[in-house]
Parts: structure tokens; sequence; C-alpha cells
């Protein structure tokens, strides 16, 4: 059983799709175009023009005509309304936009529809607030060779320029509402490249954020691929800030590329985040605690729990516990009612995965659930628990970015702290205690950017996010987010009195 598709989106479907440049709806200029599948079944979805170096030169013109006319005109003000706007049309249309999100992505409908599209209206309004509230300072001189001389001094925030915005697949409308809200709030033109395997979602975003009154050229969505589209935004000279959420070998490329005209970086990138369970714990929270950390969105987080380190003497029963709902999770068509675990993005994805799982065998780690492909249609694997491995192995060091957890045993404090941080990554970190001072004292210890204590994958637009080490550069959301898109102009004047 699935649900029906409504109207408006079996149209958005049906029709090809164009790019958005400078407010208008245009075929990519080689005229070629790429189809979007259905990754519960692998079958066409939808066909999207394919943008390349060409339309990034007319995008990026669009966006600084835009920069440099209408958009700076407006008052702080009006920015913020249609921001908020924007919030408001995403939640008046947010079973549309959840029905789009979960044929492109796989997700289930009703995980899209509770998570993903209000988080994503939730998200502009809080950068509607902030975009009156982008504020300098003044600042007191005190110049040593100087003496006697007086100066009024001060600092203005302003907007960095036009910024390139290249998002992935997994949260597709929000990390597209990431991205944007804080841009716009603070006055940036922006050009918006979705990932390839789910363009859909922030093309009817680019629609709504029209009927909000977004100026023509504000905003410019180029849908394509990575090594074409992507690689020439991050290496264009009419850039001023390329800012970047995927992988983190493609995130080394974007800096490479970027430094051409050393234009300003912003990267949330991989991890492998530690979930740390100890023996204080009460079973009936901290088992499917850890559960959702890592199986969420398929394990498709960035953040996903998956290092499970349980304290020695609850080691076997929160495993078994965690394996018993992997095995119980129903795997279906994002459209089912009844599924709670969708596929997997992409064939690509797929393979990725189940050859981390064959990795995983190969080199002598224990399977307690799951550990293949489910069905042979569409890209569905089954929820999995390893235990018995090694830090050596590629399934303990690398990110998997599927529904696959490796559990080990622990027995203190400083060796865990130590095991925590045994990663490049520094994304997310989960802690699961009764004992507030044993709780605070690791998240002190963990080099991550974001500690969850007794919870996990909780986001909210005011708390920043962002990676340590090689998870990336700059934090979104929160007020963090703002420094990450504005330059700050010092302004200095002598008073001749
Ligand atoms: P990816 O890095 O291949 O793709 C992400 C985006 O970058 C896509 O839009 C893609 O088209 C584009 N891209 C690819 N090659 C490019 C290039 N050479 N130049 C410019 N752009 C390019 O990532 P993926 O494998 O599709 O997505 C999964 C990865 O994303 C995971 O490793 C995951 O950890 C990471 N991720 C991180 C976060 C975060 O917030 N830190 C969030 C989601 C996903």
């Amino acid at each position: 059983m699935t649900v029906t598709l409504e109207k408006s989106v079996e149209d958005f479907i049906a029709t090809p799709r164009q790019l958005f440049i400078g407010g208008r709806w245009v075929h990519a200029a080689s005229g070629k175009t790429f189809a979007t599948p259905n990754p519960a079944t692998g079958e066409t979805l939808a066909h999207i023009a394919e943008a390349d170096a060409e339309d990034v030169d007319r995008a990026v013109r669009a966006a600084r005509a835009a920069f440099d006319g209408p958009w700076s005109r407006l008052t702080a003000s009006d920015r913020g309304r249609i921001i908020w706007r924007i919030g408001d049309l995403i939640e008046e249309h947010a079973d549309e936009l959840a029905q789009l999100e979960s044929l492109d992505n796989g997700k289930p409908l009703a995980v899209a529809r509770a998570a993903d599209i209000p988080l994503a209206a939730e998200l502009f309004r809080y950068m509607a607030g902030w975009a009156t509230k982008i504020e300098g300072n003044t600042i007191a001189l005190s110049v040593p060779y100087l003496p006697g001389a007086e100066f009024h001094a001060y600092t203005l925030r302003e907007p960095i320029g036009v910024v390139a915005q290249i998002i992935p697949w997994n949260f597709p409308l929000l990390m597209a509402a990431w991205k944007l809200g804080p841009a716009l709030a603070t006055g940036n033109t922006v050009i918006l490249k979705p990932a390839e395997q789910t363009p859909l979602s922030a093309l009817r975003l680019a629609e709504l954020m029209a009927e909000a009154g977004l100026p023509d050229g504000v905003v410019n969505v180029l849908p394509g691929y990575g090594e074409t589209a992507g690689a020439a935004l991050a290496a264009h000279d009419g850039v001023d800030k390329v800012a970047f959420t995927g992988s983190t070998e493609v995130g080394k490329l974007i800096v490479q590329a970027a430094a051409g005209n050393l234009k300003k970086v912003s990267l949330e990138l991989g991890g492998k985040s530690p979930n740390v369970v100890f023996d204080d714990v009460d079973p009936e929270l901290a088992i499917p605690g850890a559960a959702n950390a890592i199986f969420f969105n398929h394990g498709q987080c960035c953040v996903a729990g998956s290092r499970l380190f349980v304290q020695e003497s609850r080691f076997d029963e929160v495993v078994e516990g965690v394996a018993t709902i992997a095995r119980g999770i129903k795997l279906g068509s994002g459209l089912d009612p009844d599924t709670q675990m969708g596929p997997l993005v992409s064939d690509e994805q797929l393979r990725r995965v189940t050859g981390f799982l064959e990795s995983g065998r190969a080199d002598g780690a224990r399977t307690v659930a799951g550990g293949n492909r489910h069905g042979e249609h569409g890209y569905f694997v089954q929820p999995t628990v390893i235990t018995g491995t090694n830090p050596d192995m590629a399934v303990v060091r690398e990110e998997i970015f599927g529904p696959v957890v490796v559990a080990s045993p622990f027995s203190t404090l400083d060796e865990i702290a130590d095991q925590a941080n045994a990663t490049d990554y520094g994304l997310g970190a989960g802690i699961w205690t009764r004992d507030v001072s044993k709780a605070h004292a690791l998240a002190k210890r963990i080099r991550a950017g974001t500690v969850w204590i007794n919870c996990y994958n909780v986001f909210d637009a005011a708390l920043p996010f962002g990676g340590y080490k090689q998870s990336g550069w700059g934090r979104e959301m929160g007020h963090e987010v703002l420094e990450a898109y504005t330059e700050v102009k010092a302004i200095c004047t002598q008073l001749h009195i």
C-alpha cells in the first residue's frame, strides 16, 4: 500500500524541470538533461535540466546583478519579512514537499513530514529574525604612537557577496534551508546546487521563494553533477564564498578549487561519531536511543552514531537490544505508511554500503543483525549491527553512510575518551548515563562539534552545528553561522577638534 500522490506532485514530476536563473526557468545551455531515479524501484522519477559551466556563468552574473541591485536596496526588515514568508510557504506546502522528498530520497513520508519539512520552515523563521540584528561594534582606540589623538572607530558587518552552496542528498530540503536561511538573512545572493540524486525539493523551493517575494537573481538553483556544475562553482572567480556539505573527500577538492580566487570556504563534512553507553544507564532509554542514533534516515546522517561503545557489564544486553530493534525494522517504500526505513538513496550508495558489509566479514568481524541487501529491487539494505571488530578495520575507520553500526566494549572513562577521539572526524557524539558529572567530564574531552547527552539527533535552528578535525570548517545554524556569511569592516575616523 502507498499513499496517493497529491495532484501538484504528480504534475511537478511529470514536467521536465529546468534551471532557475535570474528569476526565470531556463533550459541548460547544453540542452542536456538527466534522470533522477525513484530509489524504491530504480525507475526514473523525473527529468531535470543538467547545469554545466556555461550555466554557472549565467547564474553568477544573475546573482551579482541582484547583489549589486535590488537585494542590497531592501531594508533588513523587508529582507526578514521575505525570509519569514518562505518559512510560511514551506509549512503551507508541507504535504506536497514531504511527498517530493520521500519520492526522491526514499525516506519514509511520515519522517519527511514530521522532521525535514518543519525543521526547514523553522530554520527560515529563525534566520528571518536575525536579518534585523546584524550589528557591528563601536571600539575604543588608544593608538600609542599618536598621543592625544582622538578617534571614532566602529565595525560594519557586511554580506560577503555571491555565494555558491553545494548540498548533499540525505536531507535535500533541510540542507537547502540550512544554507539559504543565513545567506539571505545576512544579505548575500546565492547559487544553490542540489545533489544530482535529489534535485526536486530545491526546485519546488525556488518556486516558493519567488512566491514569497524574493527578487529575481537572489537565489539561483542549478541541478547538475558535482564534477561539472559543482566544480565550476567552486572554482569560479565571480563567486565570493563557497559553502559545501558532503563528503570529506570532495570537501578537500572544494578547498583546492577555491584557492584560485581565495574565496571564503565553509565545510560540513563526514563523521564517524562515537555513541557511548555507560553501565549505570536506563536500558529503556539507551537501547532505543542507540538504535535511533544509527538507523535514523537509514544511517545516511553525517552525525550517525556509527561507533557504539558500551561499558563492559552491559555490553551484551545493549548490543542484543539494538540488534533486536534492527531485526524488527520494517523496510519498504517511503510512501508506504507502514515503512520504518526506506531504501538508500542510490545504486551507488547501495554498492558502497554492501561493500563495507563484505569487508567487515572478510576482516573477521561478527554480524549480529542484518548484514545484507534487502530484496532484489530498489536500494534497500538491512539494518546491521557488527561486533568483534578492531580499530584497523575499514568498518570502524571509514564513514559508511548507511544503517550499519559497529559496537565495542570499554571499561573506564579515560579509555573511552581516547577511543571516542581515535578518528579523523569530529562531528557528533552521544553519551548515555545517569551521572551528570561523568557525562559533562566526557563531553569536555570529546573533540566533536556536537555532544548529545541522553539524547541523539536533536537539531534546532538555534543550536550551532559543525565539525572539529576533518569534519569541516565553520558552523551552521545558531548565531555562529552569521560569521560565516559576513565580512567585518573596521572604520576609523580621527576627530580633529
Ligand atoms: P559528495 O561529497 O559526493 O556530494 C555532495 C555534493 O557535492 C553533491 O551536490 C555533489 O554533486 C557535489 N560534488 C561532488 N563532487 C564535486 C566536486 N568535485 N566539486 C564540487 N561539488 C562536487 O557526497 P555524497 O557521497 O553524495 O554524500 C554523502 C557524504 O556527505 C557523506 O560522506 C556525509 O558524511 C556527507 N554529509 C555531511 C553532512 C554534514 O553536515 N557534515 C551532511 C550530509 C552529508
